[in-house]
């Protein structure tokens, strides 16, 4: 019996683990990554580790998938990531059960011992709580375990090592799949084939496009997500450093604004963290943030501060939408990202160097061009943003200021979700079976983990029903 899986992300191999704890060297497992071994990623600055803040850092993906470049926030919440308590219970599994054994893994390959806890930090939850619930936002408080960048490839090697050893489980690095088929063979695009007898499909965000397309040529159908846009807010690290660091590393308010009713979130917050430039395709930049940089903490603290937009009919691709805003904002920018103050984005000015110059909160990003968001975003997106800080700035004072800065444009691109049955297998081709972010079936490294969990007891069940 062989086993073919497309991305060794965390989707792909907690997958591979699950596979590989049920049925040992008895049946073979390969996983196949477009890109470099986690040994074999250099940064041209040069640094120890990848400094994920140039191009060839953020773009390339490899054996760890994009988990392994972040700063390795592991979510401990059956409410973020995806649907999972309700993926979970379709298959018969405990979430809670599952995540305890994701991050026990994690902990077992050198993951730090100490968790994130708002309930156990020392800072005043209730009182967090109590203000948010006075102003109508949403706190979700999470238990969260930080890798951080300098651990997570060392977590991530670790696994991989194991994964050879007890499973005789092979890695395959620098092999991109330029095609999968009903019959449940891989094309390799450096040439070749080989044919299993199930695929597992992991190839996160950087391999959403690709999956889209191939399901599309499969008749393997696929559903429109909801985008989520925004701005990235960055503010001197003093206003966050209380939620930061006493209650949540990476605190998630959630509010709908008052004119629209529009979802509007914090996301990805990087306390003491940086700024970064993202190019998303070719003349489409964009921003994102990270938390540990070489040139160690900074004095701000970003986050993304994201709506979620659903469409429907003659418009239904969100990708697309997002995309051409966020072309928009590059071309305005110079292939830049824009950068503006709140103050003069409230007052409908375009923000000047010189006023940036004298800004009390400095930028982080070196690379941007001072500029108006509101030439590029639609007045809707805008007003939920002005809407959405003023209502934060009553649970993180100072957030509202006028020199508080926006960064545009930062998307987070859907992935067109794959029609499934419970284990995450085709409805319409059998056998091959799903996971991750780029099947639309997850958000982040544990709920991606949780899906390559639930598509291996699948093939498990399958399997084992056979023999
Ligand atoms: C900068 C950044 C920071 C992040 N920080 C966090 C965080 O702190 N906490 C968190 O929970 N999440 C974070 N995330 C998100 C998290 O990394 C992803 O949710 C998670 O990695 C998804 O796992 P996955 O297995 O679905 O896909 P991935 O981890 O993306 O892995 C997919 C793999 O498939 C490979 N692949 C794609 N197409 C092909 C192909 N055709 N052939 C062969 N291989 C292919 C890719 O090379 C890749 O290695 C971050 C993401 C980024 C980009």
């Amino acid at each position: 019996m062989k086993i073919g899986i497309v991305g060794a992300g965390s989707a792909g191999l907690f997958a591979a683990n699950e596979l590989g704890k049920t049925f040992g060297s008895d049946v073979k497992i390969k996983i196949f990554d477009a890109g470099p071994n986690i040994d074999d990623r250099t940064c041209p600055q040069k640094s120890e580790y990848e400094c994920a803040q140039c191009d060839p850092c953020r773009i390339m993906s490899g054996v760890g998938g994009a988990g392994a470049w972040s700063s390795g926030i592991l979510n401990l919440n059956k409410n973020i990531g995806g649907n999972l308590e309700d993926l979970c219970s379709k298959a018969n599994l405990d979430i809670n059960e599952i995540m305890n054994q994701i991050d026990n893994f994690f902990v077992a390959n050198g993951a730090p011992n100490d968790i994130f806890d708002p309930y156990n930090n020392g800072g005043d939850l209730k009182q967090l709580k109590r203000k948010c619930a006075a102003n109508d936002i949403r706190f979700i408080p999470i238990k969260q375990r930080l890798l951080g960048s300098k651990n997570t490839p060392k977590v991530i090697k670790s696994i991989v090592h194991q994964l050879g050893t007890d499973y005789d489980i092979e890695i395959i690095p620098n092999t991109r799949i330029s095609t999968f088929s009903k019959d449940k063979t891989l094309t390799f695009e450096k040439g070749g084939k080989e044919q299993f007898d199930f695929l597992l499909i992991a190839p996160g965000r950087w391999g959403m496009l690709w999956l889209a397309n191939i399901c599309q040529k499969l008749d393997i159908k696929t559903y429109y997500e909801p985008l989520d846009i925004g701005v990235r807010v960055e503010v001197s690290s003093i206003i966050m450093e209380d939620i930061c660091e006493n209650i949540q590393r990476d605190p998630k308010f959630h509010i709908i604004t008052p004119k629209y009713n529009d979802f509007i979130r914090t996301f990805c917050v990087n306390h003491k963290g940086y700024v970064v430039k993202e190019n998303y395709e070719e003349n489409i930049v964009g921003v994102n943030g990270h938390q540990i940089s070489l040139n160690g903490e900074s004095e701000t603290s970003n986050f993304a501060f994201l709506i979620r937009q659903h469409l429907t009919a003659p418009l239904e691709d969100t990708t697309e939408y997002g995309r051409s805003i966020a072309k928009q904002t590059s071309i305005l920018g110079g292939y830049k990202p824009l950068v503006q103050t709140l103050g003069d984005l409230r007052d409908g000015h375009r923000s000047r160097q010189s006023l940036i110059d004298r800004n009390p909160v400095q930028p982080s990003l070196n690379d941007y061009t001072p500029g108006d968001i509101s030439m590029a975003y639609p007045y809707r997106f805008i007003t939920d943003i002005l809407e959405g800080l003023e209502i934060l700035d009553n649970v993180i004072p100072g957030v509202n200021n006028n020199s508080t800065l926006i960064y545009a444009p930062e998307f987070k691109r859907s992935a067109k979700k794959v029609d499934v049955n419970k284990y995450l297998e085709s409805k319409q081709v059998e056998n091959i079976f799903f996971a991750g972010d780029g099947a639309g079936l997850s958000r982040g490294i544990v709920a991606a983990a949780t899906t390559g969990i639930i598509a291996a007891k699948g093939i498990i069940n399958k399997i084992t029903n056979t023999m």
